[in-house]
């Protein structure tokens, strides 16, 4: 089995790679035709959404077989839809690490804008180092990131950078997990995948943030306020969408000022 993964991974570039898992993905789909579950971002229906494992415990109803929105994917278009102006005016917006399912609708909508990076060039359409962005200050109305601080050794060099090429009166929308009651938890000693996935609960995590990640946020110029959108969406909505259990969920909504 070895032997063929080193043999496809030797024949078909990690571009390519990637498109095959989205394909294979996407054909679990026609086995799961019906209408329990509903992704507001590719606006199909199935009877469940895909689990999703961490290696250690496995979501239910977690990832959208067509277009791969996760939980907090489908959260934050519905917090994009309701409640900002990202789709209704001349935008110019700045996606990290970019989810497969918001950068396909942020493409077609011909109001945006729109640049999306990632340090690996594979996932996205420019290479982008995000302790240092290569665009002027005050650039952007909309940055999003999700899923990606915690990964990051400079982290704090990666949110003055989110915020610096921010207009002035611009948001950025920003999700990572967040333990439930504690606060970070980071350790240099954790040096291993399995050390990193048993205590942050993802093997390349470098920290689990917690209930001061808003304090890490604070900035002089920036308002920073924490949202649990799950809790806003009308309830049988909510259960169609599966919408998580709030650990991956929450959205911190910084505005410049
Ligand atoms: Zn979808």
């Amino acid at each position: 089995m070895n032997a063929i993964k080193t043999f496809y991974k030797k024949i078909f570039s990690e571009k390519i790679r990637i498109n095959n898992r989205r394909k294979l993905k996407k054909l679990n789909g026609l086995f799961l035709k019906g209408n329990n579950v509903y992704c507001n971002c590719c606006k199909q229906s199935f009877s469940r959404f895909l689990d999703k494992s961490n290696g250690i415990d496995i979501r239910k109803n977690a990832e959208c077989p067509n277009c791969g929105a996760l939980e907090r994917t489908r959260v934050l278009f519905e917090f994009l839809s309701n409640e900002t102006d990202l789709f209704f005016k001349p935008n110019s917006l700045l996606h990290i690490a970019p989810e497969d399912a918001l950068k396909d609708i942020f493409k077609k909508s011909t109001n945006l804008r729109y640049i999306n990076g990632d340090l690996n060039i594979n996932f996205a359409d420019e290479e982008m180092d995000i302790t240092s962005i290569n665009y002027p200050d005050n650039t952007f109305d909309y940055v999003i990131c999700c899923h990606v601080l915690g990964h990051i050794p400079d982290e704090k060099k990666a949110i003055d950078e989110l915020f610096r090429v921010l207009k002035k009166g611009g948001k950025a929308l920003i999700q990572t997990p967040i333990h439930p009651i504690n606060n970070t938890f980071e350790n240099s000693d954790f040096k291993t995948e399995e050390e990193r996935l048993n205590n942050y609960g993802e093997k390349d995590l470098l920290r689990l943030h917690g209930q001061d990640f808003q304090e890490k946020l604070k900035r002089e110029n920036m308002l920073i306020e924490k949202i649990d959108y799950r809790n806003k969406i009308d309830n049988d909505l909510a259960k169609k969408l599966s919408v998580g259990n709030g650990y991956r969920e929450l959205i911190f909504l910084c505005q410049k000022i």
